[in-house]
């Protein structure tokens, strides 16, 4: 079984950094299914190409239980020869970092689409080749799929559903990896293990941020989670819409309501400068402003030299692309630039790069997520990233009978799941707070009015031992 990786990003041989594994060397590496080796059949500046072959062990997989079948077709199956969820397996063990996109030798190409295609030999694709385009196609590959006949000396038996396919598009490597990595198993449709709740967060940690806009989701959960219901039913649940999202930020649109409403108080900087006043008064150095949008905070505290490391993140690659532009980083002198990044994430996912900052800002976002999302939010937040200071702000819902135009009962964004009264949102911070080892501080952000309060409310959470 064989995938081949070819790039024409010149020097091209900067795959093998991508890779960490040096062009010039062929290695093998031993897995559950046999073995893997890795080469590179060319690697010349204009193109190279690495192969990643799997030699599978059918009678070794018999004798370790790997995979359970009955009879003869223990041992002779298809499984030696095609792409199936063990070329999965050997991407996740021998590319492992380059699937998860850190290359510290070529970080900037690590992050950069560059031109890649793939070609798997042989490819047993369940649903034929128009399942194939629906598959990639949506993904901005474009594709090259050839079947083979069943038998070339006996035409008359018809095709077979094995393919050799090329997918080519500007990728950056971390996802052409990905794509692979959850794909070949959902065309295959068979896999070799058993499945248990850890594949639900194989395949979210894998694909959540490109799922959730795959028209094919639904079969692809499917597949993937090897048809159980109550499995895929959850992983589709745990997906994010991003589209109204990224809608919102369209910038030709007509401003939202939200946007209207509070600016007659320029709420917006009010709460811009209460939350920046609040990460300089914590002595942060560090500051991760999670769902960054465009990035207006993230201008405050780049300006403020008492911020040493400074991270953006947010689901919405629009987004991103936006404060990409308009914080001008690749026009920044050096020296201010490499204080800053911005990546690609979901706050309803664990994720190691939140490790390690001061403080964290949510600035306006834990309104846009669906309840059950915002539990897992706040134990990524206050349990595993767990920074000293956290920083949340949300519109207070008492306020909005004081905007003529807002209709009772509405919210003043369409995107909004929820807005809370002060005492909800009191309690939502209390609970975090005593849960977590933080204590909780109030404020409100905008006019303050006797009865509803003012706009938005803030909390300020601050570890237990900072103090
Ligand atoms: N903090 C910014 C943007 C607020 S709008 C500001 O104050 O201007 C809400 C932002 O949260 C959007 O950019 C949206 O893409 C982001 N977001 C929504 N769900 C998210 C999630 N699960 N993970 C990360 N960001 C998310």
């Amino acid at each position: 079984m064989l995938l081949t990786i070819s790039t024409t990003h010149a020097p091209a041989t900067d795959l093998g950094f991508l890779l960490h594994k040096h062009p010039d060397r062929c290695q093998t590496f031993s897995a559950s299914y046999g073995s893997t080796h890795v080469f590179y059949p060319e690697a010349t500046d204009e193109r190279t190409t690495v192969a990643l072959l799997l030699e599978v062990d059918p009678v070794g997989l018999v004798r370790n239980r790997r995979y359970e079948a009955a009879h003869l077709a223990q041992y002779v199956n298809d499984r030696p020869y095609v792409a199936s969820s063990f070329l999965s397996v050997a991407i996740a063990q021998v590319f492992r970092s380059a699937l998860n996109g850190r290359c510290e030798a070529r970080e900037e190409l690590a992050r950069t689409p560059i031109p890649l295609s793939a070609r798997l030999d042989v490819l047993p694709v369940r649903g034929g080749e128009d399942f194939l385009r629906k598959l990639f196609e949506p993904l901005g590959y474009s594709l090259d799929a050839q079947r083979y006949p069943l038998d070339e000396q006996f035409p008359e038996w018809g095709d077979s559903p094995y393919y050799s396919v090329t997918i080519s598009g500007t990728k950056r490597l971390s996802e052409l990896l990905t794509h692979l990595y959850v794909l070949i198993p959902v065309f295959d449709n068979q896999k070799h293990y058993h499945f248990g709740d850890d594949e639900i967060e194989k395949l979210l940690d894998k694909a959540s941020v490109w799922l959730a806009d795959h028209p094919e989701k639904d079969q692809i959960a499917r597949r993937y989670l090897g048809h159980k219901p109550n499995l895929y039913r959850e992983a589709l649940a745990r997906l994010i819409d991003d589209e109204v999202l990224e809608e919102e930020l369209t910038e030709e649109k007509p401003l939202s309501p939200e946007v209207q409403l509070e600016e007659k108080v320029s709420l917006n900087e009010q709460r811009l400068g209460s939350v920046l006043a609040a990460l300089r008064a914590s002595g942060a150095q560090s500051v991760i402003d999670l769902g960054c949008g465009e990035g207006k905070l993230l201008r405050e505290v780049i300006a403020d030299r008492q911020f040493q490391r400074i991270l953006g993140m947010d689901v919405s690659v629009r987004a991103l692309e936006i404060a990409q532009r308009r914080l001008k980083l690749d026009r920044l002198p050096e020296s201010v630039a490499e204080r800053v990044q911005l990546i690609h994430g979901s706050l309803i996912y664990r994720d190691k790069r939140l490790s390690g900052f001061d403080a964290a800002a949510l600035v306006e976002v834990i309104e846009h997520l669906d309840p059950p999302r915002l539990s897992a939010c706040e134990r990524v937040i206050f349990e595993f990233a767990h920074p000293k200071t956290v920083i949340v702000t949300t519109p207070n819902q008492e306020y909005n009978t004081m905007w003529e135009t807002l209709p009772a009962g509405q919210f003043r964004h369409a995107d909004h799941r929820f807005e809370w009264t002060r005492q909800e949102f009191q309690d939502w911070s209390n609970r975090i707070a005593e849960r977590h080892g933080y204590t909780v501080e109030f404020v409100g952000i905008g006019p303050n009015d006797p009865v509803v309060g003012s706009p938005t409310q803030m909390s300020i959470f601050q570890t237990r031992d900072a103090r």
